[in-house]
């Protein structure tokens, strides 16, 4: 008898990317708790990423809170938590292989010379205006795959035509790196096979496709999830103070059960008096993405 080997098949692996620009809301937690279900329903690894690029925008304590928050709703990850503040180096080697394809241009506008325009309209592309003031690094849009088309598992093939959401920043003048970049860089090297997460991020795909196709990455797979509104059919956010998730026992199981209902899994009434671990197993084992609605948003639960 031959004993062939065969290639193993890339294992899922998934993430959570949070900014830590605060402590996690419930909106955060819907996408959490999606990303993590989708990786466990598979047996596939589940990875946390802290996307703390942006340090003004990231209160220190922020972080750990937010760690400790998926802790306590249970929602243990794969290995060590990703921080992108130290991997300045990998984000530059990145943006100077786009410089090299000319594919990334600096430019000197300042916000306040378009503001007339939609979009910026590239004035730079030829040539930064004024090359001795500090300068952003821009994505030629118009120099990729037009348009740009993805699946998403939830919403199906989608076309989008990149030059039409503009020449995104890539580095910022303050030096800082932009999450476009750092998002595709990272997604890249640590293997990500599918990335779940909120539908707010759907219009940032395009130009993550263009990043992966220009820096010859592979493509994950895409689910980007229902979004979770307030009354006012905002989204929940930091910005508009959302209330934080809760810490004490009662709260987690009621909190856990609705971001379950929100995620439309229709979970049993009974399961809400169940633990964090009862519930993610049930979760893991009963995980549908045939039964989320394309409605792109879902009302927050009244204690949320
Ligand atoms: N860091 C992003 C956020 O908190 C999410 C990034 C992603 O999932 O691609 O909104």
């Amino acid at each position: 008898m031959t004993h062939m080997n065969f290639a193993p098949l890339s294992r899922y692996r998934g993430r959570f990317a949070p900014t830590p620009s605060g402590p996690l809301h419930f909106g955060s937690l819907v996408a959490a708790l999606g990303s993590y279900l989708d990786a466990r329903a598979v047996g596939g690894e589940w990875r946390v990423r802290i996307e703390d690029i942006d340090p003004p925008r990231c209160p220190r304590g922020a972080a750990d809170t937010i760690l400790r928050q998926l802790e306590a709703f249970g929602l243990e990850w794969d290995g060590e938590v990703l921080w992108q503040h130290p991997r300045g180096g990998a984000y530059e080697d990145a943006l100077e292989r786009l410089k090299a394809l000319g594919l990334a241009y600096p430019c000197s506008c300042s916000r306040k010379q378009w503001r007339e325009y939609a979009i910026y309209p590239g004035w730079c592309r030829s040539g930064a205006g004024n090359a001795s003031a500090p300068c952003a690094w821009r994505l030629r849009s118009d120099r990729g795959e037009h348009p740009a088309r993805f699946d998403d598992r939830l919403l199906g093939t989608l076309a989008f035509d990149p030059t039409l959401l503009g020449d995104v920043v890539l580095k910022r003048k303050d030096a800082l790196f932009a999450y476009q970049l750092a998002v595709v860089v990272d997604d890249a090297e640590q293997g990500m096979t599918d990335v779940v997460r909120g539908v707010d991020l759907l219009d940032n795909t395009p130009w993550q496709r263009q990043l992966q196709q220009a820096l010859g990455y592979p493509r994950p797979s895409y689910l980007h999830l229902p979004l979770i509104v307030a009354d006012n059919g905002q989204k929940l956010s930091k910005q508009n103070l959302a209330p934080r998730l809760a810490d004490n026992d009662r709260g987690i199981r009621r909190q856990l059960f609705d971001a379950l209902t929100a995620l439309d899994q229709a979970p049993p009434a009974e399961l809400a008096r169940g633990t964090p671990r009862e519930q993610l197993a049930w979760g893991t084992a009963h995980w549908s993405t045939a039964r989320l609605a394309t409605a792109p948003t879902r009302p927050a639960p009244q204690e949320a």
